[in-house]
């Protein structure tokens, strides 16, 4: 089944990106704050929150895992009880009760697994505010593209050229 995961792929395209998810782990939406703007100093407008770690990533992608829509929903669910961590049990299972009743969580799996089967494996993806859409990851900002084919001479000085994402990611 095709689900949104975390991803590093596409990091730096955007001078505010940030990732604390790691690499592969399922993603949902975080709380946005209120009046926060999509490039906001927070940066909740403009990332999904890992399910485990419930951390912030501005880049995700499609990726295809052996789970079925009632399993992702148990990890949706327990994402969900975590984000309560603190709080006395009781008010959580109270809470998770609510949102299983009223059919938030069953709300949120399906917009998430939807947006998820609308692109193809290995899509990287990138949230502007309400909208997902897929994230312009040039050639140049491949890992695997940094290693310069042709012989080096003057290199530092044609690869000036290189998008500033490319040249950010290179100084890593
Ligand atoms: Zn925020």
């Amino acid at each position: 089944m095709k689900v949104l995961v975390a991803t590093k792929k596409g990091q730096g395209i955007r001078d505010n990106d940030f990732s604390f998810v790691p690499e592969g782990d399922l993603v949902r939406h975080g709380f946005d704050c209120d009046g926060e703007e999509v490039d906001g100093s927070c940066g909740c407008r403009r990332s999904l929150s890992g399910m485990r770690n419930l951390k912030g990533t501005t880049t995700f992608k499609v990726a295809d895992l052996p789970l079925t829509v009632e399993a992702y929903q148990k990890e949706l669910l327990a994402s969900f009880r975590r984000g309560l961590q603190g709080l006395p049990k009781k008010e959580i299972d109270k809470a998770a009760k609510e949102v299983l009743d009223d059919g938030t969580l069953q709300h949120e799996s399906e917009r998430l697994l939807k947006i998820a089967a609308r692109f193809p494996v290995g899509t990287v993806l990138e949230r502007r505010g309400n909208f997902i859409q897929p994230r312009a990851v040039s050639r140049s900002a491949q890992p695997k593209r940094l290693a310069p084919k042709a012989p080096r001479a003057k290199a530092t000085r044609s690869t000036k050229r290189r998008s500033p994402a490319s040249q950010l990611r290179s100084l890593r």
